[in-house]
């Protein structure tokens, strides 16, 4: 596949590649150029001449071309799924889902733009009154993760051409090629030539040039929170706005009154959705000592049922690990708190199947008995182990989540209003979800506490982070005595 630049299909101008492999069977799916900072500057170009045009268009022409953009990604529903199961790894299932979710997306914000209300308010010396209004930015730097490479493009491409803004698309370098086939979808929405460029290249490169580059306002960041840092580093240097969504450890609280076959399907869903490689996926759970020892019996049991396998067969559950350096990542985090004593409840590792034998398989794990100290306790493990920890009740399992440096996601599970609303306003995450596994929503902002990150997606929140604020100060005429110079 080609990178998208300026309406068509584009090569890199040293004429290099890169293969993108299939983790479930390491054969390679398709090669993308690999971009350079010359390519990166063409797309951006690129970009500031289509925001002249994009920018300009009535709001209810974006919306139209958004609905539109939807329909024709709804259209390709099953190639696009399939494409991401191969360069992804996860079963065709949660890719049709992630595909439909960037469609949810584009009209979330389609119906949003044209409706929103501003006000115009008396200065309060009562000598006139502002306006306050919204301005699209410019040109936005969008750099993708490797998990949702398809509903993260989404959650920046919806609120943002919506706004007005015109797109440079760094995917990661692992999962460009579904992103490129959307974006090949987005000239027969009608959306001008130039308005999303996708280029392809490592980060070091191709995102550090959208970094440096001044034409380039915005950097909408996912992925990992050493990254996040460096892309706040390289934004300074000509003050760039940001929205950085990072890392998580996710913790669970499950009450001694919860719905508990409820809740374990929830914690299976939240630990083992896209192999664990979420960054809400369930990270740590905590279990009231009354409730433990049912609820992990009954966990075991239906985690012991998750079949493994090529994300493309149809009984799969949960697929490959993306690469094998995360696998050896999630593989030294269990073997660090088995070192310090952890219980294996459900023993997890590389599978033994020949079939699986060339893919970064890694079965579900559980641990028990886990020390507060270790890794897997302290770090975000981006992969299907999950740590368990009894508490005695809620203050012990709100004040033990909050030990953490991240903040992005969070949840409770209790019949109790008083208590949920109680976790969910001491619990120090961007979002608590209540009796309901990690779902993020179009209409909900989603977004980080503490170093998971700054700003927010989805939402009218969302949007409002593709825009600049600006105020129209009114003067009535006749009343600027007050500023007559010299002030006296
Ligand atoms: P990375 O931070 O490694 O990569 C994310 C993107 O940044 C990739 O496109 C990468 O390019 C690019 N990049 C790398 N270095 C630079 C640089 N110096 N300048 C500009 N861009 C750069 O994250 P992963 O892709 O490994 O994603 C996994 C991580 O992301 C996990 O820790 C997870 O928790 C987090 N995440 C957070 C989410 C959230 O919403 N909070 C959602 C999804 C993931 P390249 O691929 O070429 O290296």
């Amino acid at each position: 596949m080609k990178m998208f630049i300026l309406g068509e299909s584009a090569d890199a101008e040293s004429a290099a590649t890169f293969d993108v492999a299939n983790p479930a069977t390491g054969d390679t799916v398709d090669s993308v150029p690999r971009g350079g900072r010359e390519d990166a500057r063409r797309a951006i170009d690129a970009a500031e001449d289509a925001f002249k045009v994009w920018s300009e268009k009535p709001s209810i022409e974006r919306s139209r071309v958004l609905l539109k953009i939807a329909e024709h990604v709804r259209a390709n529903v099953e190639d696009l799924a399939r494409t991401l199961t191969q360069e992804q790894g996860k079963p065709l299932g949660e890719s049709r889902s992630e595909v439909n979710s960037f469609a949810n997306t584009c009209e979330y914000y389609a119906g949003l733009i044209g409706r929103e209300r501003g006000a115009q308010t008396p200065f309060s010396t009562g000598e006139g009154f502002f306006i306050v209004t919204k301005r699209p930015l410019g040109v936005v730097g969008a750099i993708l993760p490797w998990n949702f490479p398809v509903s993260l493009m989404g959650w920046k491409l919806g609120p943002g051409l919506a706004a007005g803004n015109t797109f440079v698309v760094k995917p990661a370098s692992t999962t460009p090629l579904t992103d490129i086939k959307v974006a090949n979808l987005l000239g027969k929405a009608g959306l001008p030539p130039g308005a999303v460029n996708i280029v392809t290249g490592p980060g070091g490169v191709v995102g550090e040039e959208l970094l440096d580059n001044p034409k380039v306002a915005k950097i909408a960041f996912t992925g990992e929170t050493a990254t996040g840092k460096r892309i706040m580093e390289g934004s300074a240097k000509s003050i760039k706005r940001l929205t950085l969504e990072l890392g998580g450890s996710d913790p669970m609280i499950v009450c001694d009154d919860a719905d508990l076959e409820l809740a374990v399907e929830g914690a299976a869903w939240g630990r083992f959705r896209n192999c664990g490689q979420s960054c809400t996926s369930v990270k740590r759970l905590f279990l009231f000592e009354t409730i433990a020892d049912g609820f992990v019996k009954n966990l075991v049991e239906k985690v012991k049922t998750i079949k493994v396998g090529n994300g493309l067969d149809g009984s799969t559950h949960m697929g490959p690990v993306h690469t094998n350096e995360q696998r050896e990542k999630v593989e030294s985090m269990v073997e660090d708190a088995e070192g310090r004593g952890a219980k294996d409840l459900v023993k997890g590792g590389r599978p033994e199947q020949k079939e699986l034998a060339n893919g970064n398989f890694y079965t579900p794990t559980i641990l028990g008995d886990v020390d507060y100290e270790a890794q897997i306790a302290r770090e975000e493990c981006f992969g299907p182990a999950l740590p368990i920890f009894i508490v005695k009740d809620l203050e012990e399992a709100i004040e033990r989540a909050n030990d953490t440096p991240y903040g992005l996601g969070s949840s409770v599970w209790t019949k109790n209003i008083e208590r949920a609303y109680h976790a969910a306003e001491r619990m120090q995450a961007g979002t608590t979800w209540v009796n309901s596994p990690p779902i993020a929503r179009a209409e909900v902002p989603f977004g980080g506490f503490k170093q998971s990150g700054f700003g927010r997606e989805l939402g009218i929140e969302g949007l409002d982070h593709y825009y600049e604020t600006k105020s129209i100060q009114v003067l009535e005429y006749g009343k600027g005595k007050k500023w007559a110079f010299p002030i006296n």
